[in-house]
């Protein structure tokens, strides 16, 4: 059965381009993923259809009430079902929660706004918080498009060539190496000889090193990883 994705929004027409394009939309025409995009509006049942209030204690912005969400999460999650919600003060996203997300049946993502959500949604209804990196959004919508996008990638089926997967940034705790097409030559920069040399053990071992040397410099933080995981 093809994974569905429910994704709970103010704004689902910020969904529109990104379901609709290149993998992700091939992917969604082709069954392999079903996303469903869902107005939070339509929960709002007062006659202002008010999603929001503002919050106890004070403070700037407002926050999404608790009845709407919660009202529509239990109409919308199926047993077994994952319930996320899209938040900076998440465990911190990554390519091994993408590719665990990958093997369930549904997942239903909410989207916050202005100042975040009534924290009884979270204790209510929600199973797991997820942040796509250190940095504040005005809504979650996006971030569950990012999330959508690197789950369906370990679909099978969502990717041409299944091999694209396995050389990659973070898949061994090392970043890409770099790539190039033609011309051979461009401005004066030529391609390094040995991607022309047909040579693949070379090659390979050209394009590790260049891995480590780039995980080195730019993302230390992993290339520890790296290093304790290779001498063991
Ligand atoms: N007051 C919240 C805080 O400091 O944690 C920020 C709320 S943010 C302005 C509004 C909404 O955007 C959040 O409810 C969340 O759904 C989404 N959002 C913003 N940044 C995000 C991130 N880095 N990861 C996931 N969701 C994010």
């Amino acid at each position: 059965m093809a994974l569905r994705i429910d994704v709970l929004t103010l704004f689902p027409r910020m969904l529109d381009g990104f379901l609709a394009e290149s993998i992700l939309g091939r992917a969604v025409q082709a069954g392999l993923i079903e996303v469903g995009v869902n107005d939070l509006r339509q929960w709002c049942t007062d006659k202002h259809r008010t999603a929001d209030d503002r919050p106890f204690g004070g403070g700037a912005g407002m926050v999404l009430k608790p009845e709407p969400a919660i009202a529509a999460i239990e109409a919308i999650q199926t047993p077994g079902c994952r319930r996320i919600y899209l938040t900076p003060d998440g465990e911190p996203f990554s390519e091994s929660i993408a590719r665990e997300l990958s093997t369930e049946q549904h997942l239903v993502l909410l989207s916050g706004h202005y100042e975040g959500i009534d924290q009884r949604i979270r204790e209510e209804v929600i199973d797991r918080e997820i942040s796509i990196g250190d940095y504040v959004l005005t809504n979650g919508t996006l971030p569950a498009a990012v999330l959508i996008d690197a789950v369906a990638r370990f679909i099978p089926g969502v990717l041409g060539e299944e091999k694209s997967l396995t050389h990659e940034s973070f898949t061994g705790k090392l970043l890409d190496f770099p790539q190039y097409t033609r011309p051979a030559e461009f401005r004066g920069k030529s391609v390094p000889e040995v991607l022309l040399s047909g040579n693949h053990g070379e090659i390979e071992k050209w394009r590790l090193a260049q891995r480590i040397e780039k995980t080195r410099q730019v993302r230390p933080d992993l290339f520890k990883h790296y290093r304790h995981e290779s001498h063991h």
